[in-house]
């Protein structure tokens, strides 16, 4: 492990919460949102004292300049992840709204009543939501493919989904509610078979460095720049560019035109189709440094910093009876989420008891209700760890557990 501290990159991490002195804040909600490294706070900050001017079309030097930024962030990202060309990187603002996207000018322009779509009992509501909307308006139909007792997709099951009328399988590459890694590329593989088109959810696998668009081989991935140490407010939708360049507009309005007539209107390719109004400029320029500063990092040291903490939590927590950790038992085959309920006390509870502690977990459905439902469970408790927890961060989990079990007997 190197010895270059990734905690002393995020300011937020020294800082105290709760009423009077508070307590050291110990933070394992990085599955909800991931904090910000001061790269990436004063790239942001700089932007606005210094940069900031609408892009495109701008003829003054802080316009061209802030174009510029623009684009190169959008370079970088497309990079990052693997993507053929940078016009397959389309700014949104998030994994929702890229979901949305896709069920709204994809799905929504060429599906037919009876089409079919795959998706899975573990996902997010983002990936089930619009699907549903889209069923009540299109008279698409949703398959749901099952997942096991350790939450995990089982292939067989899966493939039992598909069949002729398959248009779409969209899935998570990793749960938010368990942390399961999903077999994304074999999923794509299956899709394919059936000749249908794939949407990745990369909310979670992005924060982990899963994602290279190219190897996973699907049509459409979504990713939150919150989740990746980058700004809120702005996402990615990925898409392969002929897919894209054939797919309607989104949104209507300035910057996604080629030209604009009173008889009638034509549009530019990707991106820039879906890209209507002014977008999210400095939130793109921060994301562009976020996955610069990850890749200053290195995703091996991210992912064996994770890994080791991962490994020592579900160790301790293991040795607490009445705790009943949900998902995959092999650590392996998750990232760095522990979902798990208690015999003696509810969820809430605990999150309200770890919180005194300055511990923040969460606690509730964790917008997968399918999967709570599954598990015949209301909710769980989730402390989810990024690389710059430590197993100091465990140990004091375990100190506010030991509070709890002594509260709830
Ligand atoms: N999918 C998954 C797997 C998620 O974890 C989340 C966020 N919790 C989302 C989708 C939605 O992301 P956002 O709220 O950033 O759009």
């Amino acid at each position: 492990m190197s010895d270059r501290d990734p905690r002393s990159d995020f300011p937020i991490l020294a800082r105290r919460v709760g009423s009077g002195e508070g307590k050291p804040l110990v933070y394992l909600d990085n599955a909800a949102t991931t904090q910000k490294p001061i790269h990436v706070i004063e790239t942001v900050d700089r932007f606005y004292r210094q940069e900031n001017a609408n892009i495109h079309r701008g003829v003054h030097y802080l316009s061209m300049n802030a174009t510029d930024a623009y684009d190169r962030a959008r370079e970088r990202i497309a990079e990052t992840i693997g993507a053929a060309h940078p016009a397959e990187v389309v700014f949104v603002r998030g994994t929702t709204e890229a979901i949305n996207l896709v069920a709204s000018s994809f799905a929504g322009d060429r599906f037919q009543p009876g089409d079919e779509i795959v998706i899975t009992r573990m996902e997010h509501h983002a990936n089930i939501v619009p699907w549903q909307l889209l069923a009540q308006k299109l008279g698409v139909v949703l398959k749901w493919a099952p997942v096991t007792d350790s939450g995990e997709i089982d292939l067989d099951a899966f493939r039992a989904c598909f069949s002729e009328e398959t248009k779409l399988a969209a899935f998570t590459q990793v749960s938010n509610a368990l942390g399961t890694i999903n077999p994304a590329k074999e999923m794509v593989a299956i899709a394919r078979e059936f000749g249908a088109h794939v949407l990745v959810d990369g909310a979670q696998g992005v924060a982990h460095g899963m994602v290279n668009v190219a190897d996973l081989g699907a049509d459409f991935y979504a990713f939150s720049g919150h989740k990746v140490v980058g700004p809120d407010g702005i996402g990615v939708l990925w898409g392969r560019r002929e897919l894209l360049d054939s797919m309607p507009p989104y949104q209507g309005g300035g910057d996604m035109i080629a030209r604009v007539s009173v008889e009638k209107t034509t549009f530019r390719d990707s991106p820039e189709r879906f890209e209507a109004g002014t977008p999210n400029i400095s939130g793109a320029i921060g994301l562009g440094a976020a996955f610069d500063y990850l890749a200053g990092l290195g995703w091996d040291e991210i992912r064996r910093r994770e890994q080791d903490v991962l490994d020592y939590a579900t160790e301790r927590l293991g040795e607490i009876e009445g705790i009943r950790i949900l998902g995959p038992a092999d650590t392996r085959g998750k990232v760095a989420v522990i979902s798990f309920t208690m015999d003696s006390a509810h969820p809430h509870d605990i999150g309200t008891i770890l919180d005194t502690e300055g511990i923040a977990i969460r606690a509730g459905h964790h917008c997968a209700q399918p999967l709570m439902d599954f598990y015949q469970i209301a909710g769980t408790a989730r402390a989810s760890f990024a690389f710059y927890n430590n197993r100091d961060d465990v140990d004091r989990l375990m100190d506010g557990i030991a509070k709890v079990k002594k509260f709830f007997g």
